[in-house]
């Protein structure tokens, strides 16, 4: 298995891992980046992991961070970066020169690689070794995908202007999305964003089969539209982390402790708060959003990445901010999510709307307050909002007054209430859909026959 070197990435990659080991048969070799790796003290038993690449910070055009980041640029370097090194190692592997010498005689049967590794996926074509490629978004995210180039066509994109209307249009073959869903960032280069998705349905169609970390009852109608446009086996194995608990792969560490301050609280009645791995925010948007927490007099769980201020080497909480919100609230630099979402005292999740974190939100049944920044977190927000309706948008620039109106409306308001209903009722078709004879469950299987099948 290939992932691509971030948290979103590994996290399913190695739940996949999980998934596959725990139904016999197969042992893996997860390659990696050698920067952002798994780290050593994490990993799970029972697989080896081979370091591709340079060890050692990497360089910043690696590692995008904040809404105007260049993330396909990003995407495009690592797959180029990757490439060389890796036919190295996978040529070594082939020669069973592997470091691990019970292993020598394994031959492999097949790579599972990220769908943004298309460098890496072309170098096992020429080594003659089958791919399939894990999709780590939603359907719906790669129907929209699909839809690029005759977008472009279309003379939609890039759009013509910045102009609010314009962006705001619908686009009437990927409702409910607008035209400025499809951008990753408004700075966004068309050009490495056009080969970016190139890349990504290039690396689909590629391959021998496609694997989505989804649920069939979630996105039916998109899952239908990618098996025909692809025409190529579709495995939708979602969601990972329920089929694959106990696979831990957190390259931070998580503070355990808020489990316990929130065994001290109600249910229903907290806040949780995270952007994920990669999503940031200035300081102005730092202060507004803790006055916001601070005056919402409403419990709140608040992870403050290390690097989630930007252009701040040192994040630090306002002046009076501890005694406004007295012992109301905790903040971690990193939390143990899964676990948080699945808390009977979490009542809504303000989030970035990065795949994982909205899987995991819709498998606990918690309602969303959204605030997408980059890549696929506009078009997983329109789909909370517009199609699922477990959630809404919070709009516009952050402002503290805005922010304490949308935290009582998620964690009080009647149409809240119903929107934790409709998440608790997908949660509940997530659930069958991993039992035994469940959608999700027999496509893990139907996954494993394949590649015992190469
Ligand atoms: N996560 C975590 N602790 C945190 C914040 C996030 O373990 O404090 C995990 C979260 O459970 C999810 C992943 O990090 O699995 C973030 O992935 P996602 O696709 O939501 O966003 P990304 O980081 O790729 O933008």
């Amino acid at each position: 298995m290939f992932p691509v070197p971030f948290q979103g990435h590994i996290t399913p990659m190695l739940q996949l891992a999980g998934a596959l080991h725990a139904r016999g048969g197969v042992e893996i070799t997860v390659f990696h980046a050698a920067f952002n790796a798994p780290d050593p003290a994490r990993r799970p038993p029972g697989y080896r992991f081979v370091a591709v690449g340079e060890e050692g910070s990497p360089s910043d055009d690696l590692v995008p961070s904040g809404s105007d980041a260049d993330f396909p640029g990003a995407l495009l370097r690592i797959s180029d970066h990757l490439r060389e090194p890796f036919r190295e190692r996978l040529r070594e592997e082939l020669a069973g020169v592997g470091d691990d010498e019970e292993e020598e005689e394994a031959t492999p049967a097949c790579l599972v690689v990220d769908s943004n590794l298309r460098g890496v996926q072309m170098v096992a074509e020429e080594l003659g070794v089958p791919t399939i490629v894990l999709r780590t978004g939603g359907a719906a995210c790669l129907v929209a995908y699909m839809a690029f180039p005759a977008l472009c066509d279309k003379g939609l994109l890039p759009p013509a202007s910045q102009d609010k209307a314009q962006l705001d249009m619908l686009l009437d073959e990927l409702p409910p999305l607008r035209l400025r869903d499809m951008l990753f960032s408004p700075t966004t280069p068309h050009a490495n964003m056009t080969r970016c998705l190139q890349n990504i349905v290039d690396a689909a169609r590629s391959s021998s089969g496609v694997i989505l970390n989804t649920f069939q009852d979630l996105e039916n109608s998109d899952i239908q539209k990618i098996s025909d446009g692809l025409g190529i086996p579709l495995y939708t194995v979602g969601p990972l982390h329920k089929i694959s608990s106990g696979t831990e792969s957190s390259l931070l560490e998580q503070d355990q402790t808020c489990l316990n301050w929130l065994d001290t609280q109600e249910a229903d009645s907290v806040l949780y708060v995270s952007l994920g791995s990669l999503a940031s925010m200035d300081e102005k948007e730092m202060l507004e959003t803790a006055w916001g927490l601070a005056n919402s007099q409403r419990p709140f769980l608040w992870v403050i990445r290390h690097n989630m201020v930007k252009s701040s080497h040192q994040v630090s909480l306002p002046e009076g901010f501890e005694e406004a919100t007295n012992g109301r609230g905790m903040v971690v630099p990193w939390a143990p999510q899964k676990e948080v979402l699945g808390h009977r005292a979490i009542g809504g999740f303000w989030t970035h709307n990065g795949w994982n974190s909205t899987l995991e939100s819709i498998c606990e049944g918690v309602p969303m307050l959204c605030r997408p920044q980059f890549a696929d977190q506009m078009i997983n927000m329109r789909y909370v909002q517009e199609v699922w309706n477990i959630g809404f948008e919070l709009e516009g620039e952050l402002e503290r007054g805005k922010i304490e109106v949308a935290i009582t409306k998620l964690l009080c308001s009647e149409e809240a209430r119903q929107m934790r209903q409709r998440a608790k009722d997908l949660r509940d078709k997530a659930v069958k859909c991993i039992e035994e004879e469940g959608s999700s469950k027999s496509a893990v299987d139907l996954l494993l026959k394949r590649i015992m099948s190469f």
